[in-house]
C-alpha cells in the first residue's frame, strides 16, 4: 500500500508546508502500509480522549521484515560520504523548523504537551538534528604504536549495523530523534518501535520529515502496536540477532527485562529517575523555588529527570516551603493547547491511577498533604499540583512518581542533605541550590548521578553534552562524542609492512 501522505506536496496559505498525513500505516522498507495484523487501533488525546487517528496495528512478521530491510538498507547507507549523511539531517532540521507549528500541534494533541514544554521538546529535537549533522565528520580512529617491528597499528570506528530504537511517550520526538539522528548520522540503519502512546510523535512523524529530507528507505523502519503487544514486538526486537544494539529509553522494569533477554548485544539504556533537588541554607530561596517548581512540574511531572524529592536545609524549610507552596498554587492548570497553561493532563488511566496510589500511600504513611486535589478536565485525566510534606520513605518520595507531585523533606544539615539524595536506588539528573558556587560544585560531585546542576534545573538537556545516568537509571550516554561512540565500534587493524618471522 502506497502513502496518503502530502509529503512534498505543496504549501498552505501561510506558506507552511501542508501537514503530513497517513499516521495510520507502519514505515517498512520505505513503503507506507498496514500493519500485519490487518487491525488498526486509537490513538487519544489525553486531553479530551477524542481520537487523534487510527493506528496500524503490527504483527512480529513486520518486525522480521524491518529488521532485514534494514539490514540490506545500512550495507549501503554506510558507504554514503559523511557529507551526504550530514546533509540529510540538516535538510531534516530545515523540514521541522518549517513545520514548527505543525510539530508543536502535535505533540499537544497526542501526549498532552502544554503548548511550552512541546516548544521546548521542538527546539531540542531542532538542535539535536544538527547536532547529529555534525557527528558524521567526527568519526575519529586512531593509530597506535606496536612492539612488533614493521606493524602498524590502525584503529577504525566503524557504524554497528542494525540498530533497536524503542522510546517512551513522554518527550517522544526529542527521546525518539536522540537515538536515531547520531546513529543515522554515524551510518548505522534503524528499527524503531515507539511507545503505543506516541506513534506519531515518538515515530512516524520524524520518519515523513526524514524521508522529505532525502533519507533512503529502509535506513529508517517504524513498527506500530496496540498496548496488549507491546512486550510481544518488544521482545521480538530485542532478542533478534539482527540488531547489534539496543537504544531503550523507558522505565527501569522494561530495562531489567530486556538486559535479561537481549542475548550478546550491547544495550544502552536510559531508564527512571528520582532527581533530589537540594536547597542549602544559604541558597537564594526565590531563585531555588523558581528552579524547583519549574522542575518538579512542567509537563506534569512526567520526566526522567523531573524533581521528585525536593531535600531543604532545616534553618530555611519553613520560609522554603511558604514560598513554594504560594508559587505551585499560582500555576495555571487546564487544556494543554491553552499558551498560558503549565499543567495539562497525564499521558493516560494507567500512569493517573499509579500516582493516586502512590499520594494515598504516602498520606496513610503519616505524611502531610499541604497542596492537592481531584483529577479533571473532558478526560478526568489532569491532576493539579501536589504538595507533600515527608520523610525518605514516604512513597511519594522513595519512589519515582512520574506526575505533578513533589515532596518536601528536610535535612539536618549539608551531611544529611548528601545523604538523602543518595538515598535511592537512581542516578540520571539531580540539582543543588546554593549561594557559594564552589561549595555548589563539590556538593554536586559527591551525588552519585550521572548529571547535577548548581543552581539551576535538573530537566535540563543540551545536545552536545554527556547524557544519561547511574545506578538504576541506565547504562551509556547521549550526546556529541559520547553519542558517536555509543553508536559505533572500533575495529584494530594491523598491518605487517616489513616480513615478520614466526619460526625463530
Ligand atoms: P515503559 O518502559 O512502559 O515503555 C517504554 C517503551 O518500552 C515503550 O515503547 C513500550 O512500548 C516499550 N516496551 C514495553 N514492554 C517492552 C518489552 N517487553 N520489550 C521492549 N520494549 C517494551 O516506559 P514509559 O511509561 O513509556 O515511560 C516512562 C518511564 O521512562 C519512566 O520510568 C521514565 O523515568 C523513563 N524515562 C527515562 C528517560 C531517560 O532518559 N532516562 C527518559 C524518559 C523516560
Amino acid at each position: 500500500m502506497t502513502s496518503t501522505t502530502t509529503t512534498k506536496a505543496g504549501r498552505t496559505a501561510h506558506g507552511a508546508p501542508a501537514p503530513h498525513d497517513g499516521f495510520d500505516t507502519i514505515y517498512v522498507d520505505g513503503t507506507w502500509r498496514a500493519g500485519g495484523t490487518g487491525r488498526y487501533g486509537e490513538d487519544l488525546n489525553p486531553w479530551d480522549g477524542a481520537s487523534v487517528t487510527r493506528v496500524a496495528l503490527a504483527n512480529t512478521d513486520d518486525v522480521q521484515e524491518a529488521l532485514e530491510s534494514a539490514r540490506t538498507a545500512q550495507r549501503d547507507w554506510a558507504k554514503t560520504s559523511p557529507a551526504e549523511r550530514a546533509a540529510v539531517l540538516r535538510r531534516a532540521a530545515e523540514i521541522l523548523a518549517a513545520r514548527e507549528e505543525e510539530v508543536v500541534g502535535w505533540l499537544v494533541r497526542e501526549v498532552g504537551s502544554t503548548t511550552g514544554k512541546a516548544k521546548i521538546e521542538f527546539a531540542v529535537v531542532r538542535a539535536g538534528l544538527y547536532e547529529a549533522a555534525g557527528m558524521a565528520h567526527h568519526v575519529t580512529g586512531q593509530i597506535l604504536p606496536s612492539d612488533v617491528p614493521g606493524k602498524e597499528n590502525r584503529v577504525y570506528r566503524v557504524p554497528l549495523g542494525v540498530i533497536a530504537v524503542i522510546s517512551p511517550w513522554n518527550f517522544p520526538l526529542n527521546l525518539t530523534n536522540r537515538s536515531v539522528a547520531p546513529a543515522i548520522a554515524v551510518g548505522n540503519a534503524v528499527v524503531l518501535k515507539p511507545s503505543e502512546d506516541s506513534p506519531v510523535t515518538g515515530g512516524l512523524l520524524l520518519a515523513k520529515v526524514f524521508e522529505e529530507a532525502g533519507l533512503p528507505a529502509g535506513v529508517l523502519q517504524v513498527i506500530t502496536h496496540s498496548r496488549e503487544d507491546a512486550a510481544v514486538i518488544g521482545d521480538y526486537l530485542t532478542t533478534s540477532d539482527i540488531p547489534r544494539l539496543v537504544s531503550f529509553t523507558g522505565s527501569t522494569k522494561v530495562g531489567e527485562g530486556i538486559t535479561r533477554k537481549a542475548g550478546i548485544k550491547r544495550l544502552a539504556l536510559e531508564l527512571g529517575g528520582n532527581a533530589p533537588i537540594v536547597v542549602l541554607a544559604d541558597a537564594d530561596l526565590d531563585q531555588a523555588v523558581d528552579g524547583a517548581v519549574f522542575t518538579s512540574y512542567v509537563h506534569q511531572g512526567q520526566i526522567c529527570m523531573s524533581g521528585n524529592r525536593l531535600i531543604v536545609e532545616a534553618p530555611v524549610y519553613d520560609e522554603f516551603v511558604r514560598r513554594f507552596v504560594a508559587k505551585v498554587k499560582t500555576l495555571p492548570v487546564g487544556d494543554p493547547s491553552d499558551p498560558s497553561t503549565f499543567i495539562g493532563p497525564v499521558i493516560n488511566k494507567r500512569q493517573l491511577d499509579g500516582i493516586l496510589d502512590k499520594l494515598d500511600r504516602a498520606r496513610k504513611s503519616g505524611a502531610k498533604e499541604v497542596l492537592g486535589g481531584q483529577p479533571a478536565g473532558p478526560s478526568g485525566l489532569t491532576l493539579p499540583p501536589h504538595v507533600i510534606l515527608g520523610d525518605a520513605a514516604t512513597p511519594t518520595a522513595a519512589e519515582e512518581v512520574f506526575g505533578p507531585v513533589i515532596t518536601i523533606i528536610r535535612a539536618e544539615d549539608e551531611a544529611d542533605a548528601l545523604r538523602l539524595a543518595n538515598d535511592t536506588e537512581y542516578g540520571l539528573s539531580s540539582a543543588v541550590f546554593t549561594g557559594d558556587l564552589d561549595r555548589g560544585a563539590q556538593f554536586a560531585l559527591q551525588i552519585e548521578a550521572g548529571m547535577t546542576h548548581v543552581n539551576d534545573a535538573t530537566v535540563e538537556d543540551e545536545p552536545h553534552m554527556p547524557f544519561g545516568g547511574e545506578k538504576s537509571s541506565g547504562l551509556g550516554r547521549f550526546g556529541g562524542q559520547w553519542a558517536v561512540e555509543e553508536f559505533t565500534t572500533v575495529h584494530w587493524i594491523s598491518v605487517q609492512r616489513a616480513p615478520r618471522h614466526y619460526l625463530g
